[in-house]
């Protein structure tokens, strides 16, 4: 494979490298190698129109754009315009379906009760109080002194057990400040200024970035088993993982999985709702995607069928795609020391979710890779 003639090369065409080419490629006329061990660009939010449906089906999970920010969204909407889908999560506990995040309706629909916002504060308060938790260690007494038992045991410890396959008991507090909680009956999940979907899919913003004149992208390669023959002036943004590119001289970070059962039923609307989230410990799955409600500016009236994946929650093994950084102290600690020494490369970037070993939306890591676009 032939690399010379590329001054810039991107590792990774997830939102954080594709944003860096496509600025270099259009602002600044560069060339650049984009280098994805994937078959396809966009990382984790990818998702592909499904032929026999026309659902936007997202690969790795449902993907909603959300963001307070002017900069990305105006950046992102040269892509592509988005739909004017509002998120909202329903979770079902012993089967009944309620709303997430715990709001006034999950509230007085639990109690049976009709409080009022005020009303409601005080019995959580109450309840947190009754709880006595004297000496706050875990993941379980913040969550329990903020709301109490009953919503805790309901909406919480399932959920969390089966997303991290650890008795909250046993998680430590530093993880958690606060659980969000509303007082009023705003179903939205997201409260940001712009939110949507873009309107062709997700897959269709990755198109238009590579159409740049100037950026080159090759599928199927490993930037690991080619690094050796790239050009040594190049200059490399890498959004793989931290602790891979320093070969795990400090340990490896860990992180949690995700896999997914993807079902084709032969129905017009399967749950009604684009995710519905499982609290029950009995049910192993942590939640249900219907992607045909990502769209509601298309008719589906006359749909046969609709695409749903069940998500449930996993270790990552070695070559596994990580999902989630677990971020315990240890691996805090672990991350500083690569973080340093990344400090110390000399043309080489590291960024992204992978690079960085965060939790991080679209909308951050766009605006990262923005920033560091302006800072060099
Ligand atoms: C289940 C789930 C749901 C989410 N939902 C939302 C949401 O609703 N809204 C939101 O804003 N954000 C959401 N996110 C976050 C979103 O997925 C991330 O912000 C985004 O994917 C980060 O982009 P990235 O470029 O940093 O990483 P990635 O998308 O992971 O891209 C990194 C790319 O680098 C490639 N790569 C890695 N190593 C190598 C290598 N050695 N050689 C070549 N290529 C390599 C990978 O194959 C990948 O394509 C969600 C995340 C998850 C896990």
């Amino acid at each position: 494979m032939e690399f010379s003639g590329f001054k810039y090369i991107v590792v990774g065409a997830g939102f954080w490298g594709l944003t860096l080419a496509e600025r270099l490629a259009t602002i600044r006329k560069e060339k650049v190698l984009i280098l994805e061990a994937k078959n396809h660009p966009g990382g984790n939010c990818y998702s592909y129109l499904d032929r026999e449906t026309n659902i936007e089906v997202h690969q790795y999970g449902s993907h909603i754009f959300h963001t307070n920010n002017d900069r990305v969204w105006n950046y992102i909407n040269q892509f592509s315009g988005f739909n004017n889908y509002r998120h909202k999560v329903l979770t079902k506990y012993k089967n009944e379906v309620y709303s997430m995040p715990i709001n006034l309706m999950t509230i007085n629909q639990f109690y049976k009760k009709n409080l009022t916002p005020a009303e409601a504060k005080w019995l959580l308060q109450t309840e947190g109080s009754a709880a006595q938790i004297k000496v706050v260690q875990s993941f379980e007494d913040v969550i329990v002194s903020q709301i109490g038992y009953p919503l805790y045991e309901a909406f919480i410890k399932g959920y969390t057990v089966k997303q991290w396959d650890q008795d909250p008991k046993n998680l430590p507090a530093y993880i958690i400040k606060r659980l969000p909680v509303r007082y009023d009956y705003n179903l939205n999940y997201f409260d940001d200024r712009y939110q949507g979907i873009p309107g062709l899919g997700y897959g269709e913003i990755f198109n238009q970035m590579l159409k740049r004149p100037g950026i080159e992208i090759r599928y199927n390669v490993d930037y690991f088993d080619i690094r050796d023959q790239l050009p040594r002036e190049a200059i490399i943004f890498y959004s793989g993982p931290i602790d891979k590119y320093f070969d795990y001289c400090y340990g490896e970070l860990s992180w949690r999985s995700l896999t997914f059962k993807e079902e084709t039923v032969p129905l017009n609307d399967f749950q009604g709702t684009s995710v519905m989230n499982f609290a029950d410990m009995e049910n192993p799955y942590t939640r249900c995607h219907e992607f045909r409600h990502y769209h509601p500016e298309i008719d589906f009236s006359n749909l046969t069928k609709t695409i749903i994946f069940y998500e449930k929650s996993k270790e990552t093994k070695k070559g596994e795609v990580p999902y989630y950084p677990i971020g315990m102290k240890k691996d805090k600690e672990i991350y500083e020391k690569y973080k340093a020494k990344a400090q110390t490369l000399k043309n080489v970037y590291l960024g992204g979710r992978l690079g960085e070993y965060a939790y991080m939306d679209m909308h951050q890591v766009i605006l990262k890779a923005l920033d560091l676009f302006a800072q060099i």
